[in-house]
């Protein structure tokens, strides 16, 4: 009988998570953005599991899994931020591995500010005031993303990324702001091809990851 309840549990809570009413949350913190146009300013971070995408790079691999981070109800993801922000970043993991619609719509009956970071991998769910669009070649956008952008950020790793860079910036929408940000771990190396970059093609900003600069989360 207990088997049969935990199974019914399961299924109940995957159904949940399907709907976008649980989300696999792996942590949440009140921060400073530390990249792209809203540098600098504050923000309550709400990091959900999953992805698929594969960045060889990848600086949260632990997210990944979605299996390894507990389903959580919306209620209460929005509950914990309201405490603390005005404006939250949804990032990951890639976010739009799942429906966005509830969560975005319960931040917005809080009259938060809702930004996201995303590859684009999936299509567009939620109500956003802020899209980052940080594509990967292993997993290319969708044209939903790319039309709704409010800015682009790519990331540098190699030289070979500048010419996938102007690929990306020719699929988004005009109206999207430039940034081309080094990989943190090449950062010695790419950071000056990437001033001389922006000096040279000034349609593109330089974004650096500050909060790592600052030593915060
Ligand atoms: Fe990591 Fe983001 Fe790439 Fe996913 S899309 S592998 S979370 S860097």
């Amino acid at each position: 009988r207990i088997a049969y309840l935990c199974g019914m549990l399961t299924k109940e809570i995957q159904s949940a998570v399907e709907k976008g009413a649980m989300l696999p949350l792996m942590e949440e913190f009140y921060t400073i953005q530390g990249e792209g146009f809203h540098t600098g300013t504050a923000a309550y971070f709400i990091r959900i599991g999953g992805c698929d995408v594969g960045c060889h790079w990848c600086d949260v691999k632990e997210s990944w899994n979605a299996d390894l981070h507990p389903p959580t109800n919306v209620d209460q993801i929005v509950a914990n931020a309201r405490q603390y922000a005005d404006t939250v970043v949804i990032t990951g993991g890639e976010p739009l591995t799942w429906d966005m619609t509830l969560l975005t719509a319960k931040l917005k009956e809080q009259h938060m500010r809702i930004h996201i970071e995303t590859s684009g991998a999936y299509p567009l769910t939620g109500t956003w005031d802020w899209i980052c669009l940080s594509p990967k070649k292993t997993k290319l956008p969708t044209q939903t993303v790319y039309d709704k952008a409010d800015e682009l950020k790519v990331i540098i790793y190699n030289k070979h990324d500048f010419v996938f860079a102007e690929e990306q910036a020719q699929k988004v929408n005009p109206n999207a702001i430039l940034f081309l940000q080094p990989e943190w771990s090449k950062k010695e190396e790419m950071t000056p091809l990437i001033v001389d970059y922006v000096m040279n093609n000034p349609k593109w900003r330089v974004s650096l990851q500050t909060h790592k600069y600052l030593n915060i989360p």
